[in-house]
């Protein structure tokens, strides 16, 4: 007799510091920010974000393979849940902090946290500025002094 596969979830390696992985309370002053830092983690961790909800009250940030609508067909979509969720903290109407109200980790879909496949991500999205002069950050600061 054949047990049910219990549904597999990926997180990010062992190779991934502590310091860079997304938690629930912690805050950040504007968007940006909050943004990049999601985005490193993505980097580091081996799969890609894209900005999703914007509301007042809060932003979505979540991974590219989230969906609810796509069909069993579609290649890249798996349906993943990985997100975060940023609540805005108001100071006199305007939002003064945002906070990550909810972090899930968990994907749906194994991770690739390879330097190649990142560059490939890269070469296909060279109009995105901000990534590409984050993703040079990034592997300056892994530069041996
Ligand atoms: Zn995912």
């Amino acid at each position: 007799m054949a047990t049910p596969t219990p549904t597999r979830v990926y997180t990010q390696g062992a190779g991934v510091a502590l310091h860079m992985v997304p938690t629930e309370g912690k805050v950040f002053s504007t968007y940006d920010d909050a943004y990049n830092f999601y985005k490193r983690y993505a980097y580091h961790a081996g799969f890609d974000v894209k900005k999703s909800r914007a509301k007042k009250a809060f932003h979505e940030v979540c991974c590219t393979r989230e969906g609810k609508h796509v069909s069993k067909r579609t290649s890249k979509k798996t349906g993943c849940k990985a997100y975060v969720k940023l609540m805005h903290n108001f100071v006199g109407g305007v939002v003064s902090s945002r906070v990550m109200d909810v972090v899930e980790l968990q994907h749906n879909h194994s991770l690739t946290p390879s330097p190649s496949a990142v560059k490939k991500m890269r070469a296909h999205k060279n109009r995105d500025d901000t990534v590409m002069q984050f993703v040079d950050t990034i592997q300056e600061s892994h530069v041996p002094l």
